[in-house]
């Protein structure tokens, strides 16, 4: 599919960004074709981008498939917040929180995360607790290898007992001389990531694009499904710069999209 150039797109000034997990698709599976071919009838018209805290080898995943780089399906790929971030298919210049942090303090967090994890009651314990991303840390009490039974057992064990609510309670308490915040996400993880590392992190480099091409993105929607202070849509849905949109589920995104675009 071929699509104009940014700027010669009927809303020029207009971007849409998308949150993934809950806004695109249900959480950690992929991408229905009819979002597909609606994303693909809105770039026609507009810019689109997702932002999303994982990492980009999990957007492949869920939003495309082996032979398609995910990369060439939107304008803009923002991969952990946008700290690693594509333009057209390619890669922009960043930073990285290993950088940020240093090897001691990462250590220091790791270690705590996985001494306080063995130490918690859980209904389930699976394995790989704690990634280190590109943009941030993403600690996962049940484990990233626990299976979608495992991963609604826990969200409804979360819901009553508090377990990354009070996690992070005592991560702020325990490092609260690294400056780090933190987002409660999917059903089962938080990421934990510098200070303004959240979701607005992307904005800049939306933002440059006046020195890139000369296209002001003055009309910036967002979508997201977590807008809740604590949540990791929170503070872009929130930002002035941007037109925030809140969606129940992908099917209330289409819908709103509809409503939003002449598609
Ligand atoms: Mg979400």
């Amino acid at each position: 599919m071929a699509y104009p150039l940014l700027q010669d797109r009927a809303m020029k000034n207009t971007i849409c960004l998308f949150d993934l997990d809950g806004t695109l698709c249900r959480e950690e599976q992929v991408v229905l074709p009819e979002m597909h071919i609606l994303l693909s009838q809105l770039r026609q018209q507009c810019a689109i981008g997702y932002v999303s805290g994982g990492p980009i080898s999990k957007q492949q995943r869920q939003l495309s498939n082996n032979s398609v780089p995910v990369t060439s399906l939107f304008d803009f790929c923002f991969a952990e917040n946008g700290v690693t971030a594509f333009r057209m298919g390619l890669r922009l210049p960043g930073t990285s929180l290993i950088e940020w942090i240093g090897e001691p303090h990462y250590k220091a967090f790791v270690t705590w995360v996985q001494r306080y994890i063995a130490d918690s009651d859980l209904p389930s314990k699976r394995g790989s607790f704690v990634e280190l991303r590109n943009g941030n840390m993403n600690v996962s009490p049940i484990g990233q290898l626990a299976n979608y039974d495992e991963m609604d057992e826990f969200e409804r064990y979360d819901r009553v007992h508090g377990i990354r609510s009070t996690m992070i309670e005592a991560l702020e308490r325990q490092f609260a001389n690294l400056e780090l915040q933190y987002a409660i996400g999917g059903q089962t993880c938080f990421d934990a990531f510098p200070v303004g590392w959240d979701k607005t992190y992307c904005l800049r480099h939306i933002e440059a694009e006046k020195q890139r091409s000369g296209i002001t993105y003055n009309q910036i929607h967002f979508f997201g499904d977590k807008i809740l202070k604590g949540q990791d849509d929170f503070e872009l849905y929130e930002d002035r710069r941007t037109i925030g949109h809140v969606v129940v589920s992908l099917e209330d995104t289409m819908k709103q999209l509809r409503d939003l675009v002449d598609l």
